[in-house]
């Protein structure tokens, strides 16, 4: 099943992923990090098709895609 990982460390919440997602399965975080952003996070996994289409449109290329 396909999925993906989001690297906080990398994120900078600009949230481009989660318009991209077209099963909207990537959502912002309620609260922040340790560095103050707030970050994506993954949700319903299970949906997920392993487009890439997030991981296409984050600048910081905080996004990998697993398609197992
Ligand atoms: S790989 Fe596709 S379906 Fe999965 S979270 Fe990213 S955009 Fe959404
Ligand atoms: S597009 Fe990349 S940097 Fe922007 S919120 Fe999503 S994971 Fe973070």
């Amino acid at each position: 099943m396909p999925y993906i990982k989001i690297d906080e460390l990398r994120c900078k919440g600009c949230g481009l992923c989660t318009i991209a997602c077209p099963k909207k399965l990537v959502t912002m975080s309620d609260t922040p990090n340790s560095q103050g952003l707030t970050v994506a996070v993954f949700s319903d996994p299970e949906k997920c098709t392993g487009c890439a289409l997030c991981a296409e449109m984050c600048p910081d290329v905080a996004i990998c895609v697993f398609k197992e």
